[in-house]
């Protein structure tokens, strides 16, 4: 959504709200949009496989092993100490190390390209959004659009090749966010194994039993929530890299307006009306996500009918691709992704 700046800043929210039903399900560029939704949702069925696969791809003889062998060392009348469980947390890291590297690249790939799709298309949404509400002629341009695979999961969209501009920025993005999920992973398992070991009568059963529950709960909510956050990150920093390029000088921060909405992050930055687009909100946020799960997206304020026109011409769609990634704070994202801080969970968007 491309708004020219109105007279009220007071009123800005208000108005949005509004116009936009109160919700930010009709924001150009929003996860909770329709699309948004789509996106994130073949996301979250590509992350369910991923984890199934690491499952797969578990070392089970070495780790029943290690679970033997420690419900050896250990009598089984009694819990196993901090340090006995910090020294099996340990090597059940090593032991699981190496399963987790060998997936790195489909998940990374994974996240590249859905990420890719999730950035195009919002910012598809965006110009879409900007050149209708202008009445501007459709753009010389065609405009980019999604790989074939996604024509299905996205109504409407052509088959067209994702810019390589698009593509590298996501493979960038990608790397950075692999290496902390991979450490979530690590962490989530050894500690998994150390904690079923931990108590009395421990035996294998019950380590195999942990892990199995472990990664049903990867596949049921961490995946989604990978989905979410991530593609929200993606979605985001399009809308707003579009919004440079229409010509935008403000933004401001669009919650769903519901009683789940985080109170301490996404509530604040929304009452915080109309910014710089360059600036940080209350929250120290750049952007969307305020937080994992976060529903919330940024709609970008003060173009002119003038410089939307410029913005989508061909000289205008060649200097956005040179933008893309450019601007992106997307390290702010509140990590470890798998525990967000009490009270700021928003529930998962309903499918
Ligand atoms: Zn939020």
């Amino acid at each position: 959504m491309v708004i020219a700046a109105p007279p009220d800043p007071a009123g800005l929210v208000q108005d949005l709200r509004a116009f936009l039903d109160e919700t930010s399900a009709e924001v150009p560029g929003s996860v909770s949009s329709r699309n948004g939704r789509r996106i994130v949702n073949a996301t979250t069925e590509r992350l369910q496989r991923y984890f199934r696969a690491l499952e797969r791809a578990m070392p089970r003889r070495s780790i029943a092993a290690l679970s033997a062998q420690w419900a050896q060392v250990i009598p089984s009348d009694r819990e196993a100490s901090d340090g006995e469980v910090a020294q099996i947390e340990q090597q059940a890291r090593a032991i699981i190390s190496p399963s987790v590297d060998a997936l790195s690249d489909r998940l990374e790939t994974l996240l590249s390209e859905n990420g890719a799709v999730a950035y195009t298309e919002s910012a598809r949404q965006v110009q879409d959004a900007a050149v209708k509400e202008f009445g501007l002629p459709a753009p010389e341009v065609p405009q980019f659009s999604c790989p074939a695979r996604f024509v299905e999961v996205i109504p409407g969209i052509r088959d067209l090749p994702v810019p390589e501009e698009i593509r590298q920025f996501a493979r960038a993005w990608s790397t950075g966010r692999v290496v902390g999920l991979d450490e979530t992973s690590l962490t989530e398992l050894s500690e998994t194994i150390a904690r079923a070991l931990r108590q009395k009568n421990r035996g294998v059963a019950d380590v195999a039993r942990a892990l199995r529950a472990k990664f049903d709960s990867f596949s049921d909510d961490r995946a989604a929530l990978i989905a979410n956050t991530e593609m929200n990150s993606m979605m985001s920093t399009a809308a707003l890299e579009k919004g440079l390029s229409l010509g935008s000088t403000q933004k401001t921060w669009i919650t769903v307006g519901d009683d789940r909405v985080s109170q301490q992050i996404c509530e604040p930055n929304e009452a915080d009306g109309r910014i710089d687009i360059r600036g940080a909100f209350g929250s120290g946020h750049t952007n969307t996500p305020g937080h994992p799960r976060c529903r919330c997206s940024i709609v970008t304020l003060g173009a002119t009918r003038a410089s939307v026109a410029e913005g989508v011409s061909p000289a205008g769609q060649q200097s956005f691709l040179r933008l893309v990634g450019t601007t992106a704070v997307i390290g702010l994202i509140v990590e470890p992704i798998l525990r967000p801080p009490p009270g700021e969970q928003e529930v998962e968007p309903e499918a």
